[in-house]
């Protein structure tokens, strides 16, 4: 098939294109956010006429360019892909803004790293579609006025608390993406594994769900992973023992932590006897940045109970000991 014949020319971002679910209908779970928005497409679809703008928030890979897409399309309406690292300057914003068409959708995927200017052109671009493009320097510098047509603006960040609240107030609609139940991530599984053409059991999906972090993009990753090793090593088929073996070959461990949340777990409890820790410590610890370990690793910890945010700071709890296979000091905090 073609999609196959893709797949081995392909790099990750062409495969992850083609398991891209295409209509709100064939989204798996994140059932919230589909019905409301949902509603929110038809409503603007009879009106005929743009809807609000869309906020999306959540963890990275659980579906946030995906739902930008499918909004487009279930619009009808082109899109147009920027993000806020790539708006340095508010020119850059008002090439871009200048050049819509009308009902075109705008995804601005990281729209808390933009540049301030090119925030504050954007507040005027969302509320009024018209901004002021500064013309020369200095006291001769005028602001010309330049419509732009009605646009819908899909905004996408990993924690919507980071938007300063005249841009948050500017979406009329926002969507917070959780992270996906095993269940759900196991439909994902299956339905990629046909996409990919890809034999796969339902406890072998199962299994591969169970360790994705709750990541659908984790899961088609390792998935192609497990596929991989039941290739070379197995009949072909992805089962249970296939997807154990070869999940502890790429070191994916039972709850699926990766790489960074079990050091974040491992320097909260052992360099820092499980706490209490602030955020700026831990990160230093970790070699990461202080957004990574909060908007990334923090929010799937705290889910899985295995780290508690404090008012003194980040503790570890008794199942992050466990976990690492330690037995908490006496003195610990949680
Ligand atoms: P984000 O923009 O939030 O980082 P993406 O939209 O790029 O995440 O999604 C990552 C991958 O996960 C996509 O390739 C898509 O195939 C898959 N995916 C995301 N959400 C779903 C879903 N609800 N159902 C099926 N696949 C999904």
């Amino acid at each position: 098939r073609a999609l196959v014949a893709a797949e081995a020319r392909a790099d990750e971002s062409t495969v992850e294109a083609a398991l891209r679910p295409r209509s709100l209908a064939e989204l798996i779970g994140q059932s919230r956010v589909r019905d409301q928005l949902g509603l929110v497409l038809e409503a603007a679809r009879s009106r005929g006429r743009p809807p609000d703008h869309v906020l999306l928030s959540g963890p990275p890979g659980l579906g946030k360019t995906t739902l930008a897409m499918i909004i487009a399309t279930e619009l009808n309406a082109p899109l147009r892909v920027t993000s806020g690292p790539a708006i340095q300057h508010a020119g850059d914003l008002a090439a871009i803004l200048s050049s819509l068409t009308e009902g075109e959708v705008l995804f601005l995927d990281e729209i808390h790293r933009m540049s301030r200017p090119a925030e504050e052109m954007l507040y005027m671009a969302m509320e009024d579609f018209r901004v002021d493009v500064v013309v020369g320097k200095g006291p001769g510098a005028t602001a010309i006025p330049l419509e732009i047509p009605p646009f819908t603006l899909v905004g996408a960040t990993t924690r919507s608390g980071l938007l300063p609240g005249p841009l948050r107030d500017r979406f009329g609609f926002t969507a917070h993406l959780e992270y996906y139940e095993v269940d759900e991530l196991e439909q994902i599984v299956l339905r990629s594994a046909k996409l990919l053409d890809v034999p796969v059991t339902r406890e072998g999906a199962r299994e591969i769900a169970s360790r994705s972090r709750g990541t659908p993009r984790i899961a088609n990753r390792l998935l192609r992973r497990v596929r991989d090793y039941a290739q070379v090593r197995g009949d072909g088929v992805v089962r249970l023992e296939t997807a154990r073996a070869a999940l502890a070959l790429y070191e994916v461990d039972e709850e699926g932590l990766d790489r960074l949340d079990r050091a974040v777990l491992d320097a909260l409890c052992r360099r820092f006897n499980g706490g209490p820790v602030g955020l700026g410590t831990l990160a230093v610890a970790v070699g990461e940045e202080r957004e990574t370990v909060e908007e990334v690793a923090e929010p799937f910890l705290v889910r899985k109970g295995f780290l508690a945010r404090t008012p003194r700071g980040r503790v570890a709890t008794q199942a992050a000991w466990r976990q690492l296979g330690l037995t908490a000091p006496a003195d610990a905090a949680a």
